[in-house]
């Protein structure tokens, strides 16, 4: 990879902050757009700018093949079987909650679904939610010490009986564990329950091919594979995608409408109610060709290598907690400074220019089980260089100086 011409797609990452050079480390919560997705979308806006599916002129026709050109591409991307698999959503949190809405009339009172420790709060509450409203149980399936999922524990919760469905993260945003999808979706599928996949971190970290993962779901959103916000995919197999039921309703997804009754068109249009972000779409279409011609494969090996000289440099610090010790990390670390809350550590790192997301990263539930109310995070992308790497490990060090200083 030539970082320098990389970099140089990226305007965003050459300006200063407080007068130094900005050193982004904060792409679990999004990442930057590098030149080409700006002007797919520029394109669009400049040039075709119209709604969609419903007009006989010739830019809303361009738009709307744009629009399942990128559809085609999604389920190339994802290596889907059907394009009518992929559902565009304005991000995972929105594709979670439209399936737990529109699967609703196949969970009965009594029926379990598991969910896991490791889950942001968006595939977590939707599950809680739907229990809340069928009677369903919901069952929590801890994490071992080193932080990976607990698969006696799931595969003990997996002989349930009725267990419907399993939602599990491709891999945690707080601890940047990496779970062994399909190995999880034999033994869900073996109790006959459907799985769900977060997806939202788990897409820079190689090829994606759903036929092998055999997931029965898989969500996640544009702006966190160098695509805009606003923008994602809800991929349903067919065989699920079927058996759900429109929960939007509204314009471009009706067959038939009629004073009493009416019909809904079948997936995905039936399931996309409403104009969607048809220049977002555009863009992460743009997005995905974009790491397509980068390499997926060796994005992951340059991100894993920056993560893993990010972990070396913490571990060797005194005074520094790094939380889980899994087996496959990707993406992201968390850890805290000892003695300073994480807040304060990120807002003195800010001062250095160094961007770095504190808090409880919408995953409280895990936050309790690592007893902490909040962590720090670093998570490069591969656009990140050593020498930033190993800036950010000096100002983690200048911090712990300034603080032990501080606390006298
Ligand atoms: N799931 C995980 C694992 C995430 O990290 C995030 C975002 O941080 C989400 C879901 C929610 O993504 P969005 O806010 O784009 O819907």
């Amino acid at each position: 990879m030539d970082i320098n011409a990389i970099r140089s797609e990226y305007p965003i990452l050459s300006q200063e902050v407080y007068g130094r050079p900005l050193i982004y480390l904060d792409n679990a919560a999004t990442t930057q757009l590098p030149l080409p997705v700006w002007r797919a979308m520029e394109r669009y806006y400049t040039q075709t700018h119209s709604n969609v599916h419903r007009g006989a002129h010739l830019l809303s026709e361009t738009a709307t093949a744009q629009l399942e050109e990128a559809r085609q591409t999604a389920a190339c991307f994802l290596g889907a079987e059907d394009s009518r698999e992929i559902l565009f959503t304005s991000g995972a949190t929105e594709g979670l909650n439209l399936l737990a809405r529109s699967l609703e009339h196949l969970i009965l009172p009594g029926d379990h679904i598991l969910v896991t420790v490791l889950e942001h709060h968006s595939n977590f509450l939707p599950w809680q939610e739907l229990c809340a409203r069928t009677g369903a149980q919901l069952h929590i399936v801890p994490i071992t010490g080193s932080g990976e999922l607990d698969r006696e524990q799931l595969r003990r919760l997996l002989t349930l009986p009725q267990v419907r469905l399993a939602a599990v993260t491709a891999v945690s945003n707080v601890l940047g564990v990496c779970n062994p999808i399909r190995e999880i979706a034999g033994e869900v599928h073996g109790a006959g329950a459907w799985l769900v996949v977060d997806g939202a971190q788990g897409l820079r970290h190689g090829r994606l091919d759903m036929i092998t993962l055999d997931c029965d779901a898989f969500a996640f959103s544009a702006h966190k594979m160098m695509g805009p916000t606003g923008t994602g995919v809800l991929y349903v197999k067919a065989s699920l995608l079927d058996q759900l039921r429109p929960c939007v309703f509204g314009g471009g997804m009706v067959d038939q409408a009629e004073e009493l009754r009416s019909a809904y068109a079948p997936p995905p249009a039936g399931l996309e109610a409403g104009t969607p972000n048809i220049a977002g779409i555009i863009g992460l279409r743009a997005a995905m060709d974009y790491l397509t011609r980068l390499g997926l494969e060796e994005i992951a090996r340059r991100e894993a290598a920056l993560l893993s000289r990010a972990e070396a440099g913490l571990r060797a610090m005194p005074g520094i907690q790094v939380y889980g010790a899994p087996s496959h990390r990707a993406g992201a670390l968390s850890f805290n400074l000892t003695g300073v809350h994480p807040f304060d550590a990120a807002a003195l790192l800010d001062r250095l220019g160094i961007a770095l997301r504190s808090g409880h990263h919408c995953a409280q539930p895990l936050m309790r089980r690592l007893g902490v109310t909040g962590t720090l995070r670093v998570s490069p992308a591969f656009y990140n260089t050593e020498d930033e790497v190993d800036a950010f490990l000096a100002g983690v060090q200048k911090v712990l100086d300034v603080t032990e200083v501080y606390h006298g």
